[in-house]
């Protein structure tokens, strides 16, 4: 099934700012709310659409991403590994509620009763982590998968990423009784309200640590690295971000890791010079091959390819070689490759050679002949860069 544009399951411009995108989700996610539709399928589907069309919407990297390449700049083409809120699950959407709807409005258009479901005791998420990648043409034109050891926040396998020393030094908080929220009646003109706030004493995570965990100081976390497998699509290009969904910073007291965002470089190539989807390269052929013709090999992005060089060929003339550039990174185009024909003129000759040239340079067929197929300079220019 074809994925729904983010902007269409929001119901807003692409133009929409971020607080008309924040209102939109707002209104979606309350009507496909799980306990307002309990056992909707349909509903439960939208209400996790919804989620996910806000995750991107409302990161400023993640969104400029899907602005330029779509769901497939999500997604990595298909191949996986890169996460836009794909396979987000209801603990991380109703994560997101926090700063949505507020603690407080959250608690009362849901009776509460929806605080159940939240998760609880999620320490502090992560913050994201940026790192560049530099590629080179080879594997951006096939796509490839690259193990990174990035230097980051690990959970702390100590304590299981708790903080707590052991089982018995965490201890459920007073204040809430471990459910990380206290609830408050107040009067207001309109009668008696509900709110429901984060608990003050464990800051909603409801329980709270007697001991600290010696290894990671209490933090559930410790500074480390981790081999992250990256898969990269074929066709990124320089300045893109791919990012990885939970493969930032962990977070800390088991909160929720950040995501793991991965800025594109391009390694330049000793042949080739890349522009947008074509690839381009110098041929230098003698004069004698020139008139004669001859068979050339030339570096591609795919190994060496095999060319024709027809008698006669003049300087400046540009071949093609269809589908050897790059792969579009969503979609199934391919560039070309250019290969521009620069005709050697030789700098030095012999007492010789100057007499055979100059023998021949009376002929007719050496006086130029340009005739109205030629290509012109400009023409050439602008085709190179179509
Ligand atoms: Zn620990
Ligand atoms: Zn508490």
């Amino acid at each position: 099934m074809a994925k729904r544009d983010y902007y269409e399951v929001l119901g807003v411009s692409k133009g929409a700012s971020a607080d008309e995108i924040k209102k939109a989700y707002r209104k979606v996610a309350m009507q496909y709310h799980p306990d307002r539709n309990p056992g909707d399928k349909e509903a439960e589907e939208k209400f996790k659409e919804a989620a996910e069309a806000y995750e991107v919407l409302s990161d400023n990297d993640k969104k400029a991403q899907y602005d330029r390449f779509g769901h497939a700049g999500m997604s990595g083409n298909g191949r996986g590994g890169f996460s836009g809120g794909h396979g987000m699950n209801m603990d991380d959407i109703f994560s997101q509620f926090g700063d949505i709807f507020g603690e407080d409005m959250f608690g009362s258009f849901f009776g509460g009763g929806g605080g159940g479901r939240r998760s609880r005791g999620t320490g502090t998420r992560g913050s994201n982590l940026r790192i560049k990648l530099k590629l080179t043409y080879e594997e951006i034109a096939k796509g490839v998968t690259k193990n990174i050891k990035v230097k980051k926040y690990v959970f702390c396998t100590t304590c299981g990423g708790s903080g707590a020393k052991d089982k018995s030094s965490v201890q459920t908080c007073n204040t809430c009784g471990g459910s990380g929220q206290v609830r408050k009646v107040t009067s207001t003109f309109l009668g008696q309200m509900q709110t429901v706030t984060t608990c003050p004493t464990c800051n909603g995570e409801g329980t709270s640590i007697t001991a600290k965990c010696g290894s990671c100081k209490g933090e559930g976390r410790v500074y480390g690295e981790e081999t992250v497998s990256i898969d990269i699509p074929a066709g990124v290009q320089e300045g893109m971000q791919l990012s990885m969904s939970g493969k930032g910073n962990a977070g800390e007291r088991g909160g929720a890791p950040g995501d793991l965002i991965i800025l594109i470089e391009e390694e330049t190539h000793k042949d080739l010079q890349r522009d947008g989807l074509n690839v381009a390269c110098e041929l230098y052929i003698s004069f004698p091959e020139a008139v004669f013709g001859t068979q050339v090999e030339v570096p591609t992005i795919d190994g060496r390819a095999k060319i024709k060089i027809p008698a006669g060929t003049q300087s400046g003339k540009i071949f093609r070689l269809k589908g050897k550039g790059f792969p579009a990174v969503n979609s199934y185009e391919k560039g070309d490759q250019l290969i521009h024909v620069n005709v050697w003129t030789p700098q030095n000759v012999s007492a010789e050679e100057k007499a055979a040239i100059e023998k021949m340079s009376a002929s007719p067929n050496f006086q130029p002949k340009p005739d109205k197929s030629e290509k012109t300079f400009f023409d050439k220019v602008k085709e190179m860069f179509s």
